[in-house]
């Protein structure tokens, strides 16, 4: 778990703002969730044969003995949410949330026990207009970000009866190779051999690859929702690849199911992933209404956006207010108040905790602000300021406070 230090911030709010104004663009609009839930609700949805459930909850008895799960995912609490303020009574739903999300992971470039996550869902929509949607707001999201090298790989799961009858096949191709198996895949074998073609296990790609796919399998409908999603992407002339073999780590996906992957972020590849889950609003207790949606990584968004762009540079201090009459520090005080009134905007730095005025002049000019300003004796006694430009030359000149708060108006306006 990371802490973020001063000098990451503006990296991250960039993403998160330029993921703001494109999110509402697209008439999403945002939801505040809790961190933790009970553990029920993402056993319930992700399912239990998933990765997240078996092994990377962060699960913990309150001291009334309620099973809490610190949130390994976004899309079950927003469900629950959903489904707990009626808001699907009120039509169909865009919504997206950004925060933490917890899973016990081994650590490692790209894979941290606490990350964060901007996930988007769409309620009430059966698609694939609303996919292709989903599916285009992130292409967006990537050129606003100046991200590059990043490759969209798509596929349909079809429906239940679809996947039963693959899973019938599959369950017979891996009993061939029970001993090419690792543990983990051997237990899914039973329960779910579609969670084996997402394992990450090197040794076991071949086997993989040699499995037969779904698209076989697939039920009439969703072989014509994965042609017009094909279609919208090829008329907007988004690139893709049909990856038959993309399943997704959790249970509850079926229909469309999407991931975007870069090949400059090391073995972690996938920065965005998502798909249709129609099953699970019914499955959670509510009225049955189809649901899609995609998560991103923004640790990893961050990584590659630093390898692309330049880091942008933190916004630097209009002004830094040198105070060289300690004596007079209630007045001082009073006159940094006075401009940050009269100054909308105003970024004012107070000199706290006294010093030479060469020392102050040193911090002033470190800030990176644009302005010293020098209050003393006689400036106070005048209702003077003096002014002196530090990023251009200039003489510090004695100006009357109205006038010195006119020219950082100015300066702020830039
Ligand atoms: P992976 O295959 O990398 O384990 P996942 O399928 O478990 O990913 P999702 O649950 O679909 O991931 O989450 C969506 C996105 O969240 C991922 O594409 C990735 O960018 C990011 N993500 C997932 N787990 C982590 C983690 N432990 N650390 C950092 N980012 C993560
Ligand atoms: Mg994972």
């Amino acid at each position: 778990m990371h802490d973020v230090l001063p000098e990451q911030i503006p990296s991250w709010r960039r993403l998160e703002s330029v993921c703001r104004r494109v999110l509402d663009a697209y008439g999403y609009r945002e939801i505040r969730l809790p961190v933790l839930e009970h553990a029920e609700l993402f056993e319930r949805s992700i399912g239990d044969t998933s990765d997240i459930v078996t092994k990377e909850m962060y699960t913990f008895a309150d001291r009334n003995d309620e099973r809490l799960t610190l949130r390994p995912e976004g899309t079950a609490g927003c469900v629950r949410a959903v489904l707990e303020h009626g808001l699907l009574n009120e039509g169909a739903q865009r919504l997206w949330y950004l925060g933490p999300m917890f899973r016990y992971e081994k650590p490692q470039k790209g894979r941290f026990r606490q990350f964060h996550q901007i996930g988007a869902e769409a309620f009430g929509f059966p698609g694939p207009d609303v996919d292709a949607e989903l599916i285009l707001m992130s292409a967006r999201l990537w050129r606003e970000l100046g991200l590059g090298g990043l490759s969209l790989e798509i596929n349909n799961l079809g429906q239940a009866e679809a996947r039963q009858r693959y899973r019938a096949v599959l369950l017979e191709y891996f009993s061939g190779h029970l001993d090419q198996l690792d543990a983990d895949s051997r237990e899914r074998q039973q329960k779910n051999p579609l969670r084996i073609l997402d394992s990450k296990n090197p040794d076991l790609q071949s086997l993989i690859l040699g499995a037969p796919t779904l698209d076989q399998f697939l039920d009439a409908d969703s072989a014509r929702d994965f042609a017009r999603l094909r279609e919208i992407l090829d008329a907007n002339s988004l690139e893709y690849r049909v990856n038959p073999r993309l399943v997704r780590g959790l249970d509850y996906y079926n229909g469309t199911v999407f991931e975007w992957l870069t090949d400059r972020l090391g073995a972690q590849s996938a920065v965005c992933a998502g798909g249709r889950y129609d099953e699970l609003i019914a499955a959670s207790g509510g009225r049955p209404a189809p649901a899609v949606g995609f998560a991103m990584g923004l640790e990893r968004l961050i990584e590659l956006a630093g390898q692309s762009t330049p880091r942008p540079e933190p916004d630097s201090p209009h002004a830094y207010l040198i105070a060289v009459a300690p004596e007079a520090q209630t007045r001082i005080m009073q006159v940094a108040e006075q401009l940050r009134d009269r100054v909308p905007g105003l970024r004012l730095v107070l000199n706290c905790g006294g010093g030479s005025f060469k020392s102050q002049f040193k911090k002033a000019d470190r800030s990176g602000a644009a302005f010293a300003l020098v209050l003393g004796e006689t400036e106070l006694q005048n209702g003077t300021v003096g002014f002196k430009p530090l990023r251009t030359a200039g003489e510090q000149q004695n100006l009357p406070l109205d006038q010195a708060a006119a020219e950082l108006a100015r300066h702020v306006e830039l």
